[in-house]
């Protein structure tokens, strides 16, 4: 019953804290999954008398190392990277790697969590891992980063295959990263495993597709979600934090969709171009010139830019999709953009919003996408990228977007079922954390302990 899950998540919560100090990401994205298990945990026992959340919550292994490399000063240099090995009841470890400054154990336990359910909930056979390192690409030289992802591999390589754990990119992490690193992992291994990393170059077995497939996949996501209460993209206002991978594809089919994006930012500081965000420009400077976004005014007069990101959500919009990094929304902008009338929110990064900022959300019945459904779509495209591979075909661009459309067309559904089954209707939140962890914990109780 109610007050013996209540009860169960309590004790195994503070344990999490005790034993693992010092980890607020971690402990946030625990909390936010085991609040929303209690009326699953309440109808069925066993997963309590299997204890499956005391074995979830403890990765299967943690591997951290030295990554030293020579800067173009021909100086040594010393990174800290990780591997998080979280489950892999329902298949191979599956995760991106993130390099950015901020990465650290926390950072990498969060994101290796949330994994295993966004991809059990993609119907894909993937389980959860994460990795990365604290190196911060910003100011790195081509060459610089090339020996970085080389070192990095050399030792990444000793625990990953195209069977046990398949990394992909992340923050800081694109096609060129994955390319140097696809080309160490093949010295070391001696053998053509494509398999291996997901995100690869379209020359050497990447996917159609793969680099659009979270920022459409979120955007299919919300579309969704708006159809459900009689609304649409079309016409609407949109805010689209962050200028990468995620973002730019967001807006992409946001603006096809009929969509008016006024503002995206990055770590500096945000633009708002009232006319509407011209992509073309943001893409140039972001994807071929390795620019700034404070440079899009230069070349749009009429577009303003303000320094410090996290006043993007001080701009009124009908939709706001954060997809730029973790906790970029807490209550007071929740409270804001409630204030400035939005209607709907879909998480693009992996937890933008805080455990208070969604609580405001649903308080306030905006429509609200979570991240492990609305972001699925990218690593979604990079199962069927393994998928292109193990096969040896490559699909087209068609073929991919009409599957990444049925899969965010299901992990929206089974998520409304779930909220409708354990009483919540509605709330994606628990929704989708049900629904993604019925699968991986039935599986985890068929193969024992
Ligand atoms: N880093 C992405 C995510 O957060 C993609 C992972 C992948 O493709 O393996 O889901």
């Amino acid at each position: 019953n109610t007050e013996v899950a209540h009860h169960y998540i309590d004790q195994l919560f503070e344990t999490v804290q005790k034993r693992n100090p010092g980890e607020g990401e971690f402990h946030q994205a625990v909390k936010e999954v085991f609040l929303s298990l209690i009326p699953v945990l309440s109808q069925n026992p066993k997963y309590i008398e299997h204890a499956v959340l005391d074995r979830l919550v403890e990765p299967d292994r943690i591997i951290s190392f030295r990554v030293p490399w020579t800067d173009d000063n021909g100086k040594v240099r010393v990174n800290r990277g990780f591997r998080v090995q979280f489950n892999n009841a329902i298949g191979p470890y599956k995760g991106g790697l993130r390099f950015h400054p901020s990465v650290n154990a926390s950072i990498i336990k969060f994101l290796g969590f949330e994994q295993i359910f966004k991809n059990s909930l993609t119907g894909q056979s993937i389980g959860g891992g994460k990795g990365g390192a604290d190196f911060d690409p910003k100011g790195k030289s081509d060459l610089e980063i090339m020996r970085f992802c080389q070192s990095f591999m050399t030792e990444l390589s000793k625990h990953i295959g195209p069977d046990t754990d398949v990394p992909a990119g992340d923050i800081g992490v694109g096609a060129r990263e994955i390319g140097y690193m696809f080309g160490q992992y093949k010295k070391l291994v001696g053998a053509y495993e494509a398999g291996v990393l997901t995100g690869k170059g379209l020359g050497y077995g990447g996917s159609l597709g793969r680099k659009e497939a979270t920022g459409y996949g979120c955007v299919y996501f919300v579309d969704e979600m708006l159809k459900s209460a009689g609304r649409s993209f079309n016409g609407s206002t949109v805010v689209v934090s962050g200028s990468g991978n995620v973002s730019i594809y967001a807006m992409e089919k946001a603006i096809q969709l009929g969509a008016k994006v006024v503002a995206c930012s990055d770590s500096s500081g945000y633009i708002y171009h009232e006319a509407g965000i011209n992509l073309d420009t943001i893409k140039r400077l972001k994807e071929v010139e390795n620019r700034r976004c404070k440079d899009y005014v230069l070349e749009h007069p009429d577009a303003i830019y303000v320094e410090g990101c996290s006043g993007i959500w001080t701009i009124a919009c009908d939709i706001a999709l954060p997809c730029a990094t973790q906790n970029e929304i807490d209550k007071a902008s929740a409270e804001l953009l409630v204030r400035n009338g939005v209607k709907a929110v879909g998480e693009g990064a992996n937890m933008p919003s805080t455990l208070e900022a969604i609580d405001v959300f649903l308080d306030n019945k905006v429509l609200f996408a979570p991240a492990k459904a609305a972001n699925a779509g990218g690593v979604s495209v990079s199962a069927l990228e393994m998928a292109q591979n193990s096969a040896r075909l490559s699909w087209t661009m068609d073929e991919v977007d009409a599957k990444l459309q049925l899969i965010m067309h299901n992990i929206y559904s089974e998520s409304v079922k779930a909220s409708e089954v354990y009483g919540v209707p509605g709330n994606l939140v628990i929704g989708a954390n049900i629904a993604g962890f019925v699968k991986v914990a039935d599986a985890m109780i068929a193969q024992g302990v």
